[in-house]
């Protein structure tokens, strides 16, 4: 069986010396000694000043609108998963969907002034499957309308814009660090920010609003992750380079095999550093992308419709016009990219697929 993703899973041996501290620490989690120590290395490595390691990605989201006192409506992708919108509506927010852009998939920041009302008050983006969305021209709308900026960097780990991490544009940054995820710690997440004053808001948030056992700043959740967890993140961490090669390598075979079929790829912005976190591509119609998908399941090939529905069809949001992200949406697959994928796995998949786009 080839699923669309298998986490990556560190030599046994490295995560149980780290469970031997733990024993006889006896302190499980609550800000513990491994949970700083790799927030001390995320920054390191990330060079970025600021993070708070979370619960995970979607409690990164909700905790990032409640700092920023995110009130009416949020200006959002509707091509991005679920938890990008939900966040919004959980929060008590408006998601006021604007489509996306089809080179890029993520938000075309040519139609976002025409949907900035009075009650506008962020603009939440998703820089999809790791590509940089267009940090520049988001930023001057969101100074020019006096706009918040929040960006879902769940897809983010390692990708950079112009040399630097992307997890540094927006008031807030957010990422998940779940176990389908390039880097995770099982489950697990992030925000960032390099405004000082909010990343202690949001650390009060994070615990509760605790300042001190008896003592309480702000109204607070419980956004805190475990020594378990961290113990998972400081040990994928060590490996990262090697799973990130192992991704590009694995992507550019795919690329290689894949050039003469009929298939759209997604456009990566110009002075990113890509990370490779996925790998999708868009048939020509979604007849034949349900050919395709159906012929590789025969196989054992599972592959996943990443991002499918398109968010603006969800139940409890107002209907909105976005064709592009609605295409795409209904013609996109991600082929299966994880660490232990062999060569022989990647042409067997890429032979199905040629073989179902010749004959359809
Ligand atoms: C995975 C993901 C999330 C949610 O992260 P969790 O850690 O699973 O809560 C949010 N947004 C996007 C775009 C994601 O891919």
């Amino acid at each position: 069986m080839i699923p669309v993703t298998k986490p990556f899973l560190p030599p046994k041996e490295e995560y149980i010396e780290l469970l031997e501290g733990i024993w006889e620490r006896n302190w499980l989690t609550n800000n513990g000694p491994l949970v700083n120590e790799l927030e001390i290395q995320l920054k390191k490595y990330l060079k970025v000043q600021h993070l708070l390691y979370l619960g995970n990605g979607t409690i990164a989201l909700q905790i990032a609108i409640k700092a920023l006192d995110l009130k009416g409506e949020i200006i959002t992708t509707p091509f991005s998963y679920v938890a990008t919108t939900s966040s919004i509506v959980w929060e008590g927010c408006k998601p006021v969907f604007v489509d996306i852009d089809q080179d890029s998939f993520n938000i075309d920041p040519s139609k976002i002034e025409s949907a900035i009302t009075s009650k506008t008050s962020a603009i939440l983006a998703t820089h999809c499957f790791g590509n940089p969305c267009a940090v520049e021209e988001i930023d001057l709308i969101a100074k020019k309308h006096s706009l918040k900026v929040i960006y879902d960097a769940a897809h983010c780990f390692g990708t950079q814009y112009k040399g630097e991490s992307i997890f540094k544009w927006g008031d807030i940054s957010t990422t998940s660090f779940h176990a389908t995820k390039l880097f995770h710690t099982i489950e697990g997440g992030a925000v960032f920010t390099q405004d000082a004053t909010l990343l202690k808001k949001m650390a009060y948030m994070r615990n509760f609003g605790h300042a001190g056992p008896e003592k309480f700043n702000g109204v607070g959740i419980n956004g805190k992750n475990s020594e378990f967890h961290a113990a998972m993140g400081l040990i994928v961490l060590k490996n990262i380079e090697q799973i990130l090669a192992s991704r590009k390598t694995k992507s550019e075979l795919y690329d290689h095999y894949l050039n003469k079929a009929s298939v759209l790829k997604q456009i990566i912005q110009p002075g990113a550093f890509y990370n490779y976190s996925y790998y999708p591509v868009v048939f020509e119609s979604e007849k034949i992308l349900e050919r395709v998908k159906e012929n590789l399941e025969k196989s054992e090939v599972f592959p996943r419709r990443y991002f499918y529905p398109s968010l603006n069809s969800l139940s409890y949001v107002d209907m909105s016009e976005t064709p592009i992200s609605d295409s795409i949406s209904s013609r996109i697959l991600c082929l299966p990219l994880y660490h232990t994928l062999s060569e022989y796995e990647q042409t067997l998949i890429c032979r199905k697929i040629l073989r179902t786009l010749r004959y359809k």
